[in-house]
């Protein structure tokens, strides 16, 4: 698809931040954004990049409503030697798709997602912050914006591309986070939305993050929603526990977000030594294992911090402490290991990075 380039006048050029260590996550936006639109009876069209802008949408639009949407997030790293890199796109491509299945948008040639997005990140790269742990986060969207009522889906969408330089996660060094078990409310029940990175997920998980935080806990660990039992993932990361030289993580079983990042631990794993196994985790066992000193380390992944130590479950009321509150050896390793792919420190034996440009 051939995607035009609208010029950029200089008055919409915004100011780069200079300090960029003042980043954080997702608040900052660069100068130009991808869109390419789908109508019915035509499908997709009128490919382009064009200035940083609000939409302008009517209040009827179905996305408002009924929350025809979903979205993606990877990231583009600038290298040492100056190369831009973006790291497997083609996952994000194909789940954009799996995730628009979900809730019946039409589906993006996969080519377009990627040439869509080098092309927008090759004119952007200015923006690219060069800090170590920093990097540009990219956040491709779409939404259903035909102006009616009655629910069926959209005959119009937006799909369109955003940027954000993001600063470390891990300025100050590897902080372990502390998770609540969460048995009240679910993220997602087995022939649900939970497989698809749809906002209305986000949205249902706002209230146990909302009382997770009242009680001092950073995160709230899903159970699956029929016993409220078995682990499932982490407000936006998947979960891993370590148990020696063996890891456990939940399956993909329709109900948890595949990650890219989780299938990236999966793949390394055997390659530093590891073992893994996608099993079902019943908490009760998981918490007596932990107790018992089985459980050597806990683990979540996702694009944004890429791994995150966690250093406390608390479970009905059981607190339990991994690690002593440090960072575990083989949560540092992934970590080192993904981060050193991603930003070319490391060979890339997966074939996992593409180059922008
Ligand atoms: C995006 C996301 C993840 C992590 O996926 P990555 O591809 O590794 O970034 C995990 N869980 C949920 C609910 C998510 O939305």
């Amino acid at each position: 698809m051939d995607i035009k380039v609208h010029s950029l006048p200089a008055e919409k050029m915004k100011e780069k931040i200079k300090d960029e260590s003042q980043l954080g996550f997702g608040r900052i936006f660069t100068d130009r954004m991808l869109m390419v639109e789908w109508k019915a009876g035509q499908g997709w069209c009128d490919a382009r990049i064009e200035p940083y802008a609000p939409f302008v949408l009517d209040p009827a639009c179905t996305v408002f409503h009924y929350a025809q949407e979903i979205f993606e997030g990877l990231k583009a790293y600038k290298w040492a030697d100056g190369r831009v890199a973006l790291f497997r796109p083609e996952m994000n491509a194909r789940r954009f798709n799996q995730s628009g299945d979900r809730i019946c948008m039409p589906a993006l040639p996969e080519e377009t997602f990627i040439d869509g997005i080098k092309k927008l990140v090759e004119l952007e790269k200015g923006w690219i912050p060069t800090a170590p742990g920093t990097s540009l986060y990219i956040r491709p969207t779409m939404i259903a914006v035909e102006p009616v009522l009655g629910v069926h889906p959209s005959n119009h969408y937006y799909f369109y591309a955003i940027l954000s330089p993001v600063g470390a996660y891990y300025a100050a060094g590897f902080k372990p986070v502390s998770i609540l078990v969460e048995d009240h409310y679910v993220r997602a029940v087995p022939g649900g939305t939970g497989e698809a990175k749809t906002g209305g997920n986000y949205a249902s998980s706002l209230k146990a993050g909302m009382e997770a935080k009242k009680k001092g806990y950073d995160q709230v660990l899903w159970l699956d929603g029929r016993e409220r039992r078995y682990i499932e993932e982490v407000g936006a990361m998947n979960i891993f526990f370590a148990y020696g030289k063996k890891i456990v993580t939940a399956p993909l079983n329709g109900s948890i977000l595949s990650g890219v990042t989780r299938d990236s631990v999966i793949r390394l794993a055997p390659t530093l030594g590891y073992e893994v196994e996608e099993c079902q985790i019943d908490v009760n066992d998981l918490m007596a294992d932990i107790r018992a000193g089985k459980v050597t380390e806990a683990f979540g992944s996702g694009t944004a911090a890429v791994i995150t130590p966690v250093g406390k479950l608390c479970y009905k009321d059981e607190v339990l402490s991994l690690t002593g509150g440090q960072v575990g050896e083989i949560t540092q390793k992934f970590y080192d290991t993904l981060t050193g792919i991603q930003t070319g420190r490391l060979p890339d034996e997966f074939g996992w990075v593409q180059f922008v440009g």
